[in-house]
């Protein structure tokens, strides 16, 4: 684990509700990283996208 990993919400598209967190390596992943992934307030998956 060195600097390059930082802790990311994930945040459904639709409701804008962060669901999820994880982390990331910036140097592998330069782009903001989008996941299909279950949104419980939408019922139904959603994609999630990084945010901060
Ligand atoms: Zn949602």
């Amino acid at each position: 684990m060195g600097d390059n990993v930082i802790v990311i919400a994930l945040a459904c598209s639709e409701c804008k509700r962060r669901n999820y967190s994880t982390t990331k390596n910036k140097q592998v992943h330069r782009e903001k990283i989008e996941l299909k992934k279950y949104c419980k307030w939408c019922k139904r998956h959603n994609t999630h996208k990084e945010t901060k």
